[in-house]
């Protein structure tokens, strides 16, 4: 990638599934074979840890995930978001039950981060009109974003992508994009 004031920007990174301790998918279950999900999710933000970066979190598991939960504290600039009470398809599930879990996570999430959270991630992407209205009663907007990190590498006009930390593939997109980026201090000299 060239360097020119031009690619100087980079995309808001959304990490999903942040804090999941439960609900894996078999790809999920695989890479757990490997490390814990708190330990890729260190090593996947490492090139991120001072940038403004929005974690879509799993608002069940943050009460059984201290360590974790602490070591994002410690990164102001990271800001909690949701991506459901449980990882599920939140499309399948009627309305209310919908909103029970949007609602629940914003009192958890702001609980325990101080700020409630303003935006839904659903997973996998999914949402409905049932969807859309329980997130609207919940005070929640809802952000779709469906781009990854692979899609900004070839069109870096994408303003927002989200990844997976606990894949391998994602991470070293990430790791591209933050090692080629042009930076504002580099432009300079
Ligand atoms: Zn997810």
């Amino acid at each position: 990638m060239l360097c020119s004031p031009r690619n100087m920007s980079k995309p808001l990174f959304v990490v999903h599934d942040v804090f999941q301790s439960s609900l894996f998918s078999p790809s999920q279950r695989k890479v757990l074979e490997m490390d814990s999900f708190f330990g890729w999710f260190k090593f996947a933000m490492r090139p991120l840890e001072n940038e403004p970066v929005i974690l879509a979190a799993i608002a069940i598991d943050i009460a059984r995930n201290k360590e974790w939960v602490d070591y994002v504290k410690k990164r102001p600039n990271w800001i909690v978001e949701c991506h459901g009470w449980e990882h599920r398809t939140y499309t399948s599930i009627g309305e209310n039950q919908v909103y029970s879990h949007l609602s629940l996570s914003c009192d958890v999430i702001g609980r325990e981060f101080g700020r409630r959270p303003t935006t839904f991630y659903p997973p996998k992407c999914k949402t409905s009109d049932n969807v859309a209205k329980a997130a609207t009663r919940a005070g929640l907007a809802i952000d779709n974003v469906i781009h990854r990190p692979g899609h900004w590498i070839r069109d870096n006009s994408i303003e927002k992508v989200y990844f997976h930390f606990w894949s391998s593939g994602h991470i070293t997109d990430v790791r591209n994009i933050m090692e080629n980026i042009c930076h504002p201090q580099h432009a300079e000299q």
